[in-house]
């Protein structure tokens, strides 16, 4: 297999229709032996940026001309380009990401659904197009006829994930979100996985030239510096921009964004520590199974998903002296395993090593010791809630299979800390019907500060539909009104449009349309 993928890569970019640059800047590298790949990777100049986005300008002209219909047909084009070049993809995603099998060829299934879903949404839209009709009788003022609408909002720069390197990179979410919504992508692709995004594109191209869409409406370029990055979010012609990583780049990259002459939109999706609140009762009846399930969540992906459940909050006492017991015992049965990139294990071990040195930290497990430095084992921390509450550094995402456990002298600390946290993608309360009614005010406290609350299910899983939202208050995400999983992703990529007075004849056909929700008073 290796033989007939590396025949396919050429490590170039792709920019307005055509492969280019050199090949000579980077390698992938394979995070399970920590070695390099054999796969070369160009690294985009000021110059190479400069191109995509132009071609991205100029075919924005053509594509948002391309009726819904046509937008779906070459969503569903990708998606059957990317199942039948499935073998290589996932063969490079695997390798560069250490991630198992599986695991990839599942994730390409869900990137295939993300982007039918969109190309259903496009045929059958889910909302009715607002039209105010016309009264030229009303007192003291004539009523205009006025219709609302969305165009567009132009170039899109999209930024592929690490932990999802189909999903959520470079024909994922992001990328089906905007071409849904009329708008040309350029992907920087994630160094972490540049042979998978390059063979990503290939499958995209195939759809480009079957669809007959302008070939600059979709742009890879690859690079391993931030300064590819930044000239992408600081170019004129790029009017939004999709993110998924962390905190510390998203900050940078949306205050770029700020900061420019025509500030854009930056949709950030920063990472979260998805809170577990444990509620007595339900405690006290199923506190193994409970550790048990925590732990099969907070392994998934070796712990790096954005939904990992990285805190438990629960009142001290027999129940949670169980559950801890439990956790340990699983957790220290657990081998070490790599990450997706040397540079992650590193944060970890030294964010695992930073929570181990607080002294108001107890360790309460850890897995396996590692064969290799760039292995790394699954930890369990238990700390006070006061403790918790007073140390902004214990509240800190740490991105991989790391749990801390905060004990609550009673409901009304639990109380405090919900009220407390920080913006988070999601967070679960686990209790009975009745415990759950008792606890109204936990319930609130929660919501307000939270995308998605969650009732006795782990957080790991989002399910790509109508009513998911992936979001969150900051800095769980840059833009709390939006969310980057679901057919509700494309609105981050449309602004509205008014159009009053215009001839029947030249409206667009969405505001003829018999499914208008028509208002008239
Ligand atoms: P990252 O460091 O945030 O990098 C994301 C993207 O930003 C990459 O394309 C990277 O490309 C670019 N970048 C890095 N440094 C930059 C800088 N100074 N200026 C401009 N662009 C820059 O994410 P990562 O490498 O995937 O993982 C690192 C950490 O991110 C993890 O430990 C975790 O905490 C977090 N993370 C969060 C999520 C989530 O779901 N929210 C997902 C993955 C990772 P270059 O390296 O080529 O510059």
């Amino acid at each position: 297999m290796t033989d007939s993928v590396t025949a396919k890569i050429t490590g170039q970019h792709f920019i307005n229709g055509a492969w280019t640059g050199e090949a000579n800047a980077f390698n992938s590298l394979d995070p399970v032996e920590n070695a390099k790949l054999d796969w070369q990777f160009a690294s985009a100049s000021q110059r190479d940026i400069d191109n995509a986005a132009k071609s991205a300008k100029s075919a924005f002209v053509q594509y948002r001309a391309k009726t819904p219909a046509q937008r779906a047909d070459f969503l569903d084009a990708i998606a059957n380009e990317l199942e039948a070049g499935i073998e290589a993809i996932t063969y490079a995603a695997n390798r560069e990401s250490g991630l198992p099998m599986a695991r990839v060829q599942g994730e390409t299934g869900r990137t295939c659904n993300q982007l039918r879903l969109f190309a259903g949404t496009l045929r059958e839209p889910l909302e009715p197009k607002f039209v105010d009709l016309a009264n030229p009788d009303r007192a003291p003022l004539p009523k205009a006829d006025t219709r609302l609408s969305v165009l567009p909002i132009g170039p899109v720069a999209v930024f592929g994930a690490s932990n999802f390197p189909l999903a959520f990179s470079t024909a994922g979410g992001d990328t089906a979100s905007a071409l849904a919504a009329g708008c040309p992508v350029i992907v920087k692709g994630h160094p972490a996985h540049p042979a998978t995004s390059e063979l990503v594109t290939r499958a995209i191209e195939k759809a480009i030239i079957a669809c007959d869409m302008p070939a600059g409406v979709f742009s890879l370029v690859q690079g391993a510096a931030p300064q590819v990055s930044t000239d992408l979010v600081t170019h004129s012609a790029i009017k939004a921009v999709g993110f998924t990583g962390s905190l510390r780049v998203g900050r940078i990259l949306a205050d770029l964004c700020a900061a420019r002459g025509e500030p854009i939109p930056f949709y950030g999706e920063l990472g979260s520590t998805n809170p577990q609140f444990l509620l007595n009762s339900m405690l006290s009846a199923n506190a193994e199974q409970m550790a048990q399930t925590q732990v099969q969540s907070m392994m998934m992906g070796h712990g790096q998903f954005c939904t990992s459940p990285g805190v438990v909050v629960a009142v001290k006492g027999s129940a949670l002296n169980r559950y801890i017991a439990t956790m340990a015992e699983n957790i220290a049965a657990l081998p070490a395993s790599a990450m997706l990139t040397p540079g992650i294990a590193a944060t970890y071990q030294a964010q695992v090593e930073a929570l181990l040195k607080d002294t108001s930290v107890e360790l309460v497990a850890q897995g396996q010791s590692a064969q290799a430095s760039h292995l790394t084992k699954p930890t369990a921390v238990r700390v006070n809630a006061d403790d918790y509450l007073t140390t902004p550094e214990l509240q800190q995402e740490v991105f991989g299979p790391c749990a801390v456990i905060v004990e609550c002298d009673d409901e009304a600390q639990m109380l405090n800390i919900a009220t407390e946290l920080e913006g988070q993608l999601t967070a679960t309360i686990h209790g009975h019907e009745a415990e759950l009614a008792e606890n109204q005010q936990l319930i609130e406290a929660v919501a307000f500060n939270v995308g998605r609350i969650i009732f006795n299910q782990m957080p790991t899983g989002v399910e790509v539909c109508h009513s998911m939202n992936h979001g969150g208050p900051y800095p769980a995400s840059t833009d709390s009104r939006t969310t980057s999983v679901g057919s509700q992703a494309m609105k981050r990529f449309e602004r509205p449009i008014c159009y009053q007075n215009m001839p029947a004849s030249l409206l667009p056909d969405e505001l003829k349309s018999s499914s208008s929700k028509i208002i008239s008073f």
